[in-house]
């Protein structure tokens, strides 16, 4: 059965979706067989695979209200090994049109259960919130990745973080694991990135991945292009941080 991992940390800007889409590309490159979902409004995973998240039909706002099939808004191998279930703007929405549904927690883990043995891995990309919608992926999830930008304020948030995964874990998925820590835009050049790592490491109980992603333009430009790392340069210090990621990942398995 595959495994489903939620790319979490309720602070923007950190590498979630990056991290999500990147992770989701080296998986498939290295055959595996990848679901990516966004549960993010923003639509970012979506546009940075290349899909026109505006022009969709439907999307995982129309499966989580209710209004289509798992099969209407999934769009498959967009590239090789690699489906996605998309999001826009639309699921802004959802968050007020969920109040009082009977079990809202787990609408997407109820769609996701039906299809979960097709795929190896299922990663999910998570709004900067600890919202009904991040509550979901949690619920959906096996485990919990927490990318953690390498800067001065790298911890803030993660002790509510870890409570929000603490209560999930007591009330709605007894399972529920964290899957690890990983640093992202790692300067070399800079003491902070050096001290930030050296103290979350200090601090964490958490498993913290070995591979620890660079800050590197490439990975910044990319998404413009809607192309995952390893298609827009293969040969980057991005696309080789991710495929690292990508196997101590398949290692943990
Ligand atoms: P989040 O989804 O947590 O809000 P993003 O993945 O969108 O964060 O990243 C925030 C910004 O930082 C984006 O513009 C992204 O392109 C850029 N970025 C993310 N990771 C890196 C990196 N390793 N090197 C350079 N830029 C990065
Ligand atoms: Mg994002």
């Amino acid at each position: 059965m595959g495994r489903i991992i939620a790319i979490a940390n309720q602070k923007g800007g950190v590498g979630k979706t990056t991290t999500t889409i990147n992770l989701s590309a080296c998986l498939a490159e290295k055959g595996k067989k990848i679901l990516t979902i966004d549960i993010d409004p923003q639509g970012n995973t979506s546009s940075g695979l290349g899909v026109k998240k505006d022009e969709l039909q439907y999307t995982v706002y129309d499966l989580i209200i209710g209004n289509c099939n798992i099969a209407d808004c999934l769009i498959k191998n967009i590239y090789e090994g690699l489906s996605l279930l998309p999001s826009n703007v639309n699921l802004a929405g959802a968050e007020i049109e969920l109040i009082g549904v009977e079990e809202r927690e787990f609408i997407l883990k109820k769609e996701i259960d039906k299809i979960r043995d097709e795929y190896d891995f299922i990663i999910i990309d998570c709004p900067p919130s600890l919202n009904t919608l991040t509550i979901n992926a949690m619920t959906t999830a096996d485990t919990i990745l927490v990318p953690i930008q390498c800067e001065y304020y790298a911890l803030e948030g993660l002790s509510q973080l870890i409570h929000t995964i603490n209560l999930v874990r007591q009330r709605l998925n007894p399972t529920l694991e964290i899957e690890g820590v990983v640093f992202t835009m790692f300067d070399a050049r800079t003491n902070l990135s050096l001290q930030v790592v050296e103290n979350v490491k200090e601090n964490l109980k958490q498993n913290i991945y070995k591979t620890i992603i660079p800050r590197n333009v490439r990975l910044a430009e990319a998404p413009s292009h809607g192309l995952p790392i390893n298609l827009y340069d293969p040969k980057s210090a991005g696309a080789e941080g991710y495929r690292d990621l990508a196997d101590e990942v398949i290692e943990k398995r």
